[in-house]
């Protein structure tokens, strides 16, 4: 393991990473728009019509810290995206990590890897490497002297509701003292010490997560699933000395067919578009040194308000697109979010 001097990454990171087109798609003789020349650049083959309706390729381009094609391994992306982050923590740092990104975009097979999906294998995600590197560092000689252990929660925020994904679903409060800190009341937090300990979580978390619907993954795609791995002082007071919250958001698909939503589902999409707007509008607080965080904004923002205030605060977004043509719309909009998250 590299332990570099340069402690403090960026504050802001935001990176790309396209999937390869899947055996549906290519069926389907879907026609992959997503090419990535390089260098943190992107660009996208976007269909369009002239007035004589002749079609062409309009070509956007976008540029990000990093962008990642379809060859690039779950390793490779962390290494360039949580990684620095996790090191970061041991500095004392708040950090975050978003996997951002339409239902289908590849937001958990980044994040949670083989463990999660429906085809399960053992290829880790970011949850999984992130503990490791945990592991490692808490061993290494720079950080040993500091006595630190490490504990884990998983969580998910459904409709602006909070359920423990570690305590069989437990619906739990989020609460703001008079100091401004804000607190989810009850949250189991494990004490870990194994990669393997954590995995088991996961899996199980993952599982708790999507039960009882009938598609599984329906509801998974409607809530943010959060992994936090806090670092604590081995001391009485169990002092926080920081935290790394790893975030599987919901899908950004807007519902557009309004007409054969049902009101659940509108409701729905309403909490989930409000909490990325609040998101988008943290993050970039943030990236401005901006003394007011708009982190009420929704329950997502606010059980990470930690994570946005102050000098120490670090986060990375990932934003997931599908390379496909039926795709390229969200695509779009995916694209426009993340370049308006980095734009100061
Ligand atoms: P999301 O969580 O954004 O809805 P998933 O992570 O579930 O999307 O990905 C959808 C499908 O595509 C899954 O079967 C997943 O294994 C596959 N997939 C996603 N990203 C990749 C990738 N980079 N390489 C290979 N398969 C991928
Ligand atoms: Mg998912």
């Amino acid at each position: 393991i590299s332990v570099t001097d340069q402690i403090q990454p960026p504050k802001i990171c935001v990176c790309v990473r396209k999937r390869p087109l899947n055996k549906q798609e290519i069926n389907k003789k879907e026609i992959d728009v997503v090419s990535v020349p390089g260098k943190g650049a992107l660009l996208v083959h976007e269909p369009k019509q002239k007035v004589d309706l002749t079609k062409y390729l309009d070509n956007q381009t976008f540029h990000f810290d990093f962008s990642f094609d379809e060859t690039a391994t779950n390793d490779l992306v962390y290494h360039f995206t949580a990684k620095p982050l996790v090191q970061s923590i041991f500095e004392g740092c708040m950090a975050t990590c978003f996997a951002y990104g339409q239902t289908g975009s590849g937001k958990t097979h980044t994040m949670g890897g083989g463990f999660t999906g429906r085809q399960q294998n053992s290829a880790k995600g970011i949850y999984a490497l992130a503990a490791q590197d945990v592991f490692t560092y808490l061993h290494h000689r720079r950080y040993a002297n500091l006595d630190l252990s490490a504990y884990v929660s998983f969580f998910e925020i459904y409709n602006g509701k909070v359920y423990d994904l570690l305590n069989k679903k437990a619906k739990l409060r989020v609460m703001e003292d008079d100091r401004q800190q804000v607190q989810v009341v009850g949250l189991e937090e494990v004490h870990v010490t194994t990669t393997e300990e954590v995995i088991k979580m996961i899996q199980a978390g993952s599982a708790c997560r999507t039960s009882g619907q009938t598609s599984a993954n329906a509801n998974s795609s409607r809530s943010h699933a959060v992994l936090q791995i806090a670092l604590r002082c081995n001391n009485r007071a169990a002092t926080l000395h920081g935290k790394f919250s790893l975030v599987d958001l919901a899908g950004n698909e807007r519902g557009t067919d309004v007409s054969s939503s049902d009101r659940s589902t509108l409701v729905e999409t309403a909490e989930i578009n409000r909490s990325l707007l609040a998101l988008k509008e943290c993050i970039r607080s943030l990236g401005k040194n901006s003394e007011h965080i708009p982190f009420r904004m929704s329950t997502l923002t606010k059980v990470l308000r930690d994570s946005f205030i102050g000098e120490k605060s670090r986060t990375c977004m990932i934003a997931m697109v599908s390379p496909g043509m039926a795709s390229c719309e969200y695509t779009m909009n995916t694209l426009r979010y993340a370049d308006r998250v980095k734009e100061l």
